[in-house]
């Protein structure tokens, strides 16, 4: 995209010294993929686009459900049964034209997920089950791509960066694969404004990515965030001997 746009709705974040006019253009320039339109993926959707990030992917195959409606805040009542990601283009649209934003309302597979990968410079991980995380994880380190994953339960949150290409820890380091896993969905309460602070955060540390102040990121580092104590806690994240991802 050209810097012909009417920069008048970036005025106050050209003012960032770590933005500005040449930042403005690396965000213009951007491909990011969201991976799941929900909970997470709709704030952080949204802080993308009002940003200018210019190609935006969003990849999510399910409708809308009354019980996604307590923090899903691309969507209302009128969207019931909907496809997320039809809906969630369109808001997203008419909330900034500038941005380009291409669809896959379909399920992430071993099958299609590298060839939906390799359009995209980052990949954020909004979806809602480990199974759905591993795939992610696995083929964005094997395409070399960073990938900014962020999860939430009850009133915690976590976030952290996956950067391939400066060997940091991967998720399966943090959390491995035990036979005894659960890999399906299991349903556990959220709260919205704990999924719009991770949301956001994810929005955040790959806004900071493109505009190239990765050394910044959450990168071998996991915060957790808890809303009833209201601490953010940063630990360290080590590679994991024979993590059959990363090593
Ligand atoms: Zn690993």
């Amino acid at each position: 995209m050209q810097i012909q746009v009417d920069l008048e709705r970036y005025r106050r974040q050209l003012l960032i010294e770590a933005i500005g006019k040449s930042g403005q253009q690396k965000l213009f320039d951007a491909k990011v993929l969201v991976c799941g339109a929900g909970g997470l993926g709709g704030p952080a959707l949204t802080y993308l686009a009002a940003a200018g990030v210019g190609n935006i992917g969003l990849c999510d195959f399910d409708v809308i459900e009354p019980s996604n409606l307590n923090r899903q805040i691309l969507y209302n009542c009128k969207d019931i049964k909907k496809s997320k990601a039809h809906i969630a283009k369109k808001k997203l649209k008419k909330f900034n034209p500038d941005v380009k934003i291409k669809i896959y309302p379909e399920k992430l597979t071993e099958e299609n997920i590298s060839d939906i990968l390799k359009n995209y410079d980052v990949v954020i991980d909004a979806v809602d089950n480990f199974k759905s995380r591993y795939l992610i994880n696995r083929a964005a380190y094997k395409s070399f791509i960073p990938l900014v994953c962020g999860a939430v339960c009850e009133l915690e949150g976590i976030l952290t960066v996956i950067i391939p290409k400066e060997n940091t820890s991967c998720l399966q380091c943090i959390y491995p694969i035990k036979p005894s896993t659960e890999l399906t969905s299991k349903v556990f309460g959220i709260l919205g404004a704990i999924a719009g602070i991770i949301g956001s955060l994810q929005a955040l540390e790959t806004i900071k990515f493109i505009l190239g102040l990765q050394h910044h990121c959450l990168k071998n580092k996991i915060l957790i965030f808890n809303g009833i104590e209201n601490t953010y806690r940063i630990r360290t994240t080590s590679k994991r001997k024979n993590c059959p991802v990363c090593r």
